[in-house]
């Protein structure tokens, strides 16, 4: 057998181990940046493993160093284990205890392949030149948990030798299951949220000239940046610009003193990215101006895009064509317009994220209830191919 086979027949050998804990995570799924219940059952299952842990300080985030036999560099390997404010309604026997919270994300699925991962990592810590981290963090659902966990030292965990690669991966129901999914290049978007207030002045509604009305402006505002979008963008650089929610007024014949406007901004470049949210605030506050009102532009930065070094991600098309066959791993032709907070750690070192693809076999991609559903079913059925694509790409990279 080779050495790649046999490392996926024992991820498969393993998989009853993987799956336990995949299901006692799901059933206590915690949200956010403080998940004392999820650390303390990722803690417990390090434990019998020669994996040297520490913790956050400012979140309950959980690192693993594993030294191999030799010295050299120091490779990353990241699950998050943060779940979303969603009611389960799956039906699944192992479904959430926990009411109004759910792993629909699949972030459990990704602590329970990293420990698989860790387990055959540590029995093969002599084929190990350099260390592995396991990065196990919380707040992946937009808040930030890969950045706090960055400042506070992630990076530099084995002092005598900075972290110089890393590796994520994550399931989705978008592709059929077992498959590996990666591209060069942007693999998710940037997403900034942004929010826009016109500021007029109220009055009867049967004499607009003598107030200031910001609802016709609003509504000019919301047309102007589709436009700006299509004219202002390269196409080949793509941004998407959406205004999700406007509120003005109460009732039919008062005009209101204010209208306001909150939306999303997803591009695939730091430098659509800059642009675009300017080009935001210069239309609304220049169309604004242009009928003598005035409108206050507020951002809030999400996470960058998250960009995959081109090596890194051919490198993951080859390994999962060598572990599970070339019909099994795919290159994406587009990347897809959600966020990630991996997007920091990828900022700081070349590495790669990859989807997983785990719908249930039943089920078809195109219409299977995706992630953040309350109805995703993940295939765990996959879960030793991400066990073994986890521990491979550490192998690979600590080979000496
Ligand atoms: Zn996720």
């Amino acid at each position: 057998m080779s050495a790649t086979a046999e490392l996926l027949a024992a991820a498969r050998a393993d998989a009853d181990r993987t799956v336990d804990l995949r299901r006692r995570l799901h059933r206590r799924p915690e949200i956010g940046l403080q998940l004392p219940r999820t650390q303390a059952m990722v803690l417990e299952a390090f434990a019998d493993l020669p994996v040297e842990l520490t913790t956050g300080t400012g979140t309950s985030s959980v690192v693993g160093v594993l030294r191999g036999a030799r010295p050299g560099p120091t490779y990353l390997l990241r699950g998050d284990m943060d779940a979303l404010p969603v009611q389960e309604d799956t039906g699944l026997d192992f479904s959430s205890e926990v009411p109004g919270a759910m792993h629909a994300c699949g972030h459990d699925t990704h602590v329970a392949m990293l420990l698989g991962a860790a387990r055959l990592l540590s029995e093969r810590r002599d084929a190990l030149a350099g260390q592995v981290v396991f990065m196990v963090q919380p707040g992946e659902e937009g808040f930030h948990g890969a950045r706090v966990m960055l400042e506070e030292g992630l990076l530099d965990v084995v002092p005598e030798a900075p972290v110089r690669g890393a590796f994520a991966l994550h399931v989705s129901t978008m592709w059929r299951s077992g498959t590996i999914n990666v591209r060069p290049g942007p693999m998710m978007a940037a997403a900034d949220q942004f929010a826009i207030t016109v500021r007029g002045r109220g009055g009867h509604a049967s004499t607009p000239y003598l107030a200031a009305d910001p609802v016709p402006v609003a509504a000019e505002i919301v047309l102007a940046l589709q436009a700006m979008v299509t004219r202002r963008v390269d196409v080949f650089d793509p941004a998407v610009v959406t205004i999700g929610h406007v509120t003005a007024g109460a009732v039919n014949n008062v005009i209101p003193e204010t209208a306001t406007m909150e939306g999303t901004i997803r591009t695939l470049s730091a430098d659509s990215r800059a642009a675009v949210l300017a080009g935001v605030e210069r239309v609304a506050t220049h169309v604004a101006a242009a009928h003598d009102l005035t409108a206050e532009f507020t951002h809030v930065a999400g996470y960058p895009v998250t960009v995959n070094d081109p090596d890194v991600a051919a490198q993951v098309t080859a390994t999962a064509a060598t572990l599970l066959g070339e019909q099994l791993s795919s290159v994406m032709p587009v990347p897809l317009m959600g966020a990630e907070d991996f997007s920091y750690v990828l900022e700081r070192v070349p590495g790669a994220m990859a989807f997983l693809g785990a719908c249930p076999p039943e089920l078809d991609p195109e219409t299977a209830p995706g992630n953040h559903s309350n109805l995703v079913r993940f295939d765990e059925g996959a879960l030793p191919t991400g066990v073994a694509m986890y521990a491979q790409m550490a192998l690979q990279a600590l080979a000496g």
